[in-house]
């Protein structure tokens, strides 16, 4: 198995910030920063000692993908995406680093909220509506079954929460509290579920559902909202194989919920300092790169040589 590459060295670039997954790096023009995935893998908010070979790239290609295709579907949509090209100037070992996995993307404030869409009823919205027959606090319609497409995508939006913490679920109509203002947090609202919208139909047509799938979104200092961050990738959303897609079952999922799994069983969930089985890594791997095919109808391996 190919080497997965978990931290990121620049010596030639700052770096001002550090994710569970990404590393920013400030570039020469201020207002761009390179945007830089590892191949590291989080699960319950808790970082693998190990990473996926390849993961960084398939979803920064993944994510440029989207970012291209909403752009042309949503044409009044602004998106943090710059460009894949590698920054001029940088060492040809530190170019070979950070091929195929860095961005260049504009410079923003994120807003602090994690804008949740959800097509499908699963996870702690399944939890929820079993426990109280509601979803971040949305009455729902009786007799729902786990999987159950929602009559339309609801957006429910979580408290962006700082490391170490873990986000907190919360009602719609209370985002702007997390946002700030009543008009910004409307407008994330809209776009995040026309986004939503866009893309489930879009990848359904492709044989994949997007159960649900998670946004950032940020503002700039004229107070144009910008899409942000990774987007739709099988780290940020919940990808389903629509064969064999069935009510009342959880469904075979192309995203990370196979790790999930494996960690409940081994009774791992949420432990710090776990190293994922090889296997578990190869499988997690291939996944993700069937979705990438999938969804862009080009394999991943081909989109990298480009
Ligand atoms: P956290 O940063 O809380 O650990 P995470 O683990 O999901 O969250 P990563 O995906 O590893 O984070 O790193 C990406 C970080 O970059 C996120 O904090 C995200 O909010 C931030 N970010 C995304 N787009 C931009 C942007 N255009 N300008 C500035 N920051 C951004
Ligand atoms: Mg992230």
């Amino acid at each position: 198995m190919a080497a997965a590459l978990t931290t990121i060295s620049l010596p030639s670039l700052q770096k001002i910030a550090s994710g569970k997954v990404r590393d920013l790096f400030s570039l020469p023009d201020p207002n761009v920063l390179l945007f830089v995935a590892s191949d590291r893998l989080s699960a319950f908010d808790v970082v693998m000692t190990n990473g996926i070979p390849n993961k960084g790239a398939i979803l920064t290609l993944m994510s440029a993908f989207w970012f291209r295709l909403l752009s042309e579907r949503i044409p009044s949509l602004r998106t943090h995406f710059i460009s894949l090209d590698i920054p001029a100037g940088i060492p040809a070992e530190e170019a070979s680093v950070v091929k195929n996995r860095s961005m260049q993307v504009r410079k923003l404030e994120v807003l602090k909220i994690e804008a949740i869409v959800r097509g499908y009823i699963t996870g702690s919205a399944w939890k929820e509506y079993q426990a109280k027959g509601t979803v971040h606090g949305l009455a729902m319609p009786q007799g729902m079954q786990l999987a159950q497409k929602f009559p339309s995508a609801i957006y429910t939006p979580s408290t962006k929460a700082d490391a170490g913490a873990h986000d907190e679920n919360i009602h719609p109509d209370d985002a702007w509290k997390e946002i700030g203002d009543k008009g910004t947090a409307k407008k994330v609202e809209e776009l995040a579920l026309a986004i939503y919208n866009t893309a489930a139909a879009y990848a359904e047509e492709r044989g994949i559902i997007i159960a649900d799938t998670k946004f950032e979104f940020a503002k700039d200092a004229e107070g144009n909202i910008y899409l942000v961050d990774e987007v739709l990738t099988p780290d940020s959303s919940r990808f389903w194989r629509k064969d064999g897609y069935e009510l009342g079952k959880e469904p075979d999922s192309f995203d990370k919920q196979f790790v999930r799994n494996w960690l409940i069983k081994e009774g791992l969930k949420a432990k710090e300092g776990v190293t994922l089985p090889e296997d578990i890594c190869v499988a997690t791997g291939e996944r993700y790169k069937e979705a990438f095919y999938l969804l862009t109808g080009t394999k991943f391996e081909d989109a990298a040589n480009k």
